[in-house]
């Protein structure tokens, strides 16, 4: 006789474990929520493909989260960062007092911080749970069967599952940057610093080196492949080729290269239905230009939870508390993400090589690390 997978019962069923999903199920408990269950395809910690840099927004999130101790205690920290421009034009922007601005933190590290604190917290985890379809009854999300049978009933659901997610609320076409990055041990770089190469063969984006500890780096590529005719391993070959051929001569590499999309947009529009709303990646909510999407993911997990208290203590309709969700994410990244939409206009007009021109005088450099810190 075959056993009929169980059933589980929740006040909130959050469907993704990574940063967006963890400091969702985090918040939740921390306000106060009982009968929060997490699911997540894999068990933790896990591997994600990602530079895995924590930026000043980040750092603000998890301070928030009160998980700052622990990630920072495992990360690497960056106060400068050298800048290659499409010309060839190279400067290193140094922190006033080399104050750390941001860290590298491995996302198997860093993710794992997060999800050990909503555990610790009150939250049930449900590994290996491979969400397959969303249970939805009269218009309204009511939980997640896994594809092993195993189901979540749950009042609402947080979608959280990243850049594959089938389950955002925004039907319009998917935006994505293509990236591809390896590991190393013994390459060279300059401490504490972290390298963008804005070069023609990626533009508008860029290729990295994040150092991620004293001896191990990683390196990628973000770069945009409307058509899909581009091959990944020769373009990062090629890249590696002009800017590490000597830096990785006596490197050793660690693991495979792997590629990964990141989905984005430029417009924060539709984040809930009934019964449903959405965090992180799975809401496309990552920067158009640089790539970034840790912060976002937090932050959009801590205001969706705040919604959601304020929906289960019945202090708000569940409309009304998630067209304030989505506004809040509107008017906080929006800039951000219109900013990068000009930066990458700009990059093609040769901006970039022109700033690095002027930036031998200390105004200038102060000007550029600002518009770094907030692009
Ligand atoms: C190459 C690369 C480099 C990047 N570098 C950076 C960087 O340096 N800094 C930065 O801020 N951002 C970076 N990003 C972006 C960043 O990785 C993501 O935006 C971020 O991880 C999004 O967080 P999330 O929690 O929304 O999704 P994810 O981190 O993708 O987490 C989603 C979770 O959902 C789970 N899941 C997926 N499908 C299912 C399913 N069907 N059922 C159950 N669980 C499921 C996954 O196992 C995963 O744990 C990079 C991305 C790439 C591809």
């Amino acid at each position: 006789m075959t056993e009929t997978p169980p059933t589980y019962d929740a006040q909130v069923v959050v469907i993704g474990a990574g940063p967006a999903g963890s400091a969702t199920a985090l918040r939740l408990a921390q306000n106060g929520i009982e009968d929060v269950v997490l699911v997540d395809a894999h068990d933790f910690p896990r591997d994600k493909t990602c530079g895995s840099a924590l930026s000043p927004r980040g750092i603000k999130a998890v301070k928030e989260l009160g998980v700052w101790e622990d990630i920072e205690r495992l990360a690497y920290p960056i106060s400068g960062i050298r800048l290659v421009t499409p010309g060839k034009r190279e400067v290193f922007l140094d922190a006033p007092g080399g104050k750390t601005q941001a860290v590298v933190c491995l996302r198997r590290d860093m993710d794992y911080q997060i999800f050990k604190a909503a555990k610790a917290a009150g939250v049930t985890f449900l590994p290996e749970f491979r969400a397959k379809e969303p249970i939805v009854e009269d218009g309204r999300w009511c939980g997640i069967r896994a594809a092993d049978g195993r189901t979540v009933r749950a009042r609402y659901c947080v979608v959280a599952n990243g850049a594959h997610s089938k389950w955002g609320a925004d039907l319009g076409p998917k935006r994505e940057i293509r990236a591809i990055m390896g590991w190393w041990k013994n390459v060279p770089f300059r401490p504490k610093a972290i390298e963008m190469i804005f070069d023609k063969m990626v533009e508008p984006y860029y290729g990295w080196l994040f150092p991620e500890t004293e001896e191990r780096v990683n390196i990628g590529i973000t770069y945009e492949d409307r058509d899909g005719k581009k091959n990944a391993r020769k373009l990062f070959q090629a890249f590696l080729d002009a800017y590490y051929a000597d830096r990785l001569a006596d490197a050793e590499q660690v693991g495979a290269w792997k590629g990964h999309p990141i989905v984005y947009t430029y417009r924060i529009g539709h984040l809930h239905s009934p019964g449903r709303v959405v965090v992180g990646e799975a809401g496309r909510m990552t920067h158009p230009a640089t790539g970034e999407g840790i912060s976002f993911g937090m932050r959009s997990g801590i205001w969706a939870a705040d919604a959601l208290r304020d929906v289960i203590r019945r202090k708000v309709p569940e409309a009304a508390a998630m067209q304030i969700y989505t506004a809040r994410c509107a008017a906080a990244f929006s800039p951000s993400f219109w900013a990068g939409g000009a930066f990458r206009k700009l990059l093609r007009s040769g901006v970039l090589d022109r700033a690095v021109d002027l930036a031998q005088t200390q105004v200038v450099q102060e000007m550029m690390r600002r518009f770094l810190t907030h692009l």
